[in-house]
């Protein structure tokens, strides 16, 4: 395989919840296949009639209530994901009479809701998260184009020629390589990555430190913003907003007396809130993907409202949780739909435990450690959102992810390190086999487990 060429900013990725395979990575793909078509000669464009857009297998069976037409929608519309406004999604209107204007050099066509079409769940395309675009003149196809939606917001396109990637000055594609280039350079997990940073994305060490203060501070927004809102979540199931609550509590109730429980609740309410303003389709981060948004901004919270450490030391971890995130999808997935839940929320929970271990100043043993000990907890979650909305399990999910990663810390903190058995090249490669073994209706297809117990509403 060749070495890790991801960069941080591409883990990260800034835009509209809830899902990063099904609504961010749609929306991606929509604007790419909208620009590409509109570098179309002139003259085909005129012929140019309509647009169609089918989705298959789990972006079938969950895309309504993860957004996807939506999604595909704006960004066949010109909007990106970085960049739309923070409610579009949510109050879009798709009603009768809806259309959105798609530029496409000298034409706009116009497209409505009708046009992006849930297809079958069982298909023959490569990959679970698959879109065919296609430009018609009538029912002559002029463009088409597959894509798949591979977690995290990743786009594939199918027959796309390899790109000819930036080789990172200290390539790696497992842990022990990266192990064996930190010892060989005499450099500090995070100035590896951040060298390998510079190179991939041709920025500056000031450029790529101002990046990932934004992608602290977007996270530490939707924080916020959730702890403040209250009310019902899009969807059927009418559930009810409860990070407010918990952080009223937390601060105010007699029943939570003891620090370390106060801090928990906290801990639990910083990862509802994020969760929830993901569920509601506001902007988020993906960490790293929209369904596990809540953990590791929880754990960011922490460290810097209670915590109290310093951003250089933040900015540092989110560097070593991102090799984790990394290695997580080089090696297996961040896909619900490939591996379950266990490469969302067990990925974003052994970030999250890397990060807590690299900002307390352990060594990169420890960092280890701390990220396997999370992600081994977590082997074998499946994927079975209710109604096929990312609310249920997955709010609760990302305070469970911020909780287990706070215990992983502290184990990996207080264990002898060298004592320590597993590693987490193993523990990862036991998330893909897993993950490959796991019946296909646990992996994101809302056709097993808590889908099919939905509360009666
Ligand atoms: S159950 Fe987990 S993997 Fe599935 S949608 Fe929810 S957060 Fe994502």
């Amino acid at each position: 395989m060749p070495p890790i060429t991801t960069s941080v900013f591409e883990l990260f990725k800034i835009g509209p919840g809830p899902s990063s395979s099904h609504t961010i990575g749609p929306m991606a793909a929509a604007g790419a296949f909208a620009r590409e078509a509109a570098g179309l000669p002139a003259d085909l464009l005129t012929r140019s009639t309509g647009l169609s857009v089918r989705l298959f297998g789990s972006l079938s069976a969950t895309g309504l209530g993860h957004g996807t037409d939506r999604a595909v929608l704006a960004g066949l519309s010109g909007y990106e994901p970085e960049t739309c406004p923070p409610a579009l999604l949510s109050e879009m209107d798709l009603g009768p009479g809806a259309a959105f204007p798609v530029r496409l050099g000298p034409v706009t066509l116009s497209v409505r809701p009708a046009d992006v079409v849930f297809d079958a769940l069982e298909h023959g395309y490569g990959h679970p998260n698959t879109l065919v675009f296609r430009l018609l003149a009538g029912e002559e196809v002029l463009l088409e184009k597959v894509a798949f939606s591979v977690g995290g917001g990743f786009i594939q396109w199918q027959d796309a020629p390899p790109e000819v990637e930036a080789s990172p000055p200290y390539p790696y594609e497992s842990m022990a390589e990266l192990r064996a280039q930190l010892a060989a350079s005499g450099l500090k997990l995070h100035e590896l990555l951040l060298a390998n940073e510079k190179c991939l994305t041709q920025r500056g060490s000031i450029e790529i430190e101002a990046g990932l203060d934004r992608i602290m501070a977007v996270m530490a927004e939707a924080v916020d913003r959730g702890l403040n809102a209250e009310g019902t979540l899009p969807g059927p199931i009418g559930l009810r907003r409860k990070a407010k609550v918990l952080s009223d509590r937390a601060r105010r109730s007699p029943t939570v007396q003891a620090a370390a429980d106060r801090l928990l609740v906290l801990l639990d309410a910083y990862a509802l809130a994020a969760a929830e303003e993901n569920a509601a389709g506001h902007t988020i981060v993906t960490a790293p993907t929209s369904g596990s948004a809540g953990v590791v901004p929880s754990v960011l919270a922490v460290m810097q409202r209670h915590l109290k450490i310093e951003p250089q030391a933040l900015r540092a971890a989110l560097l070593a949780g991102a090799a984790v995130g990394f290695l997580a999808k080089h090696n297996a997935s961040i896909s619900g739909a490939e591996v379950g839940c266990q490469g969302e929320i067990g990925v974003a929970s052994a970030m999250a435990a890397a990060m807590l271990a690299y900002a307390h100043g352990f060594d990169l043993t420890v960092t280890e450690n701390a990220a396997e000990i999370a992600l081994e907890h977590h082997l074998g979650m499946t994927c079975d959102p209710v109604a096929g909305y990312v609310q249920i399990p997955c709010i609760e999910r990302n305070a469970m992810g911020a909780v287990k990663a706070y215990n992983a810390f502290l184990l990996a903190t207080v264990e002898d390190p060298g004592r320590h058995v597993m590693d987490l090249d193993r523990v990862i490669w036991a998330m893909a086999q897993t993950g490959r073994d796991m019946c296909p209706k646990y992996r994101e297809t809302a056709q097993g487990g808590l889908a099919l117990r939905p509360p009666e509403c």
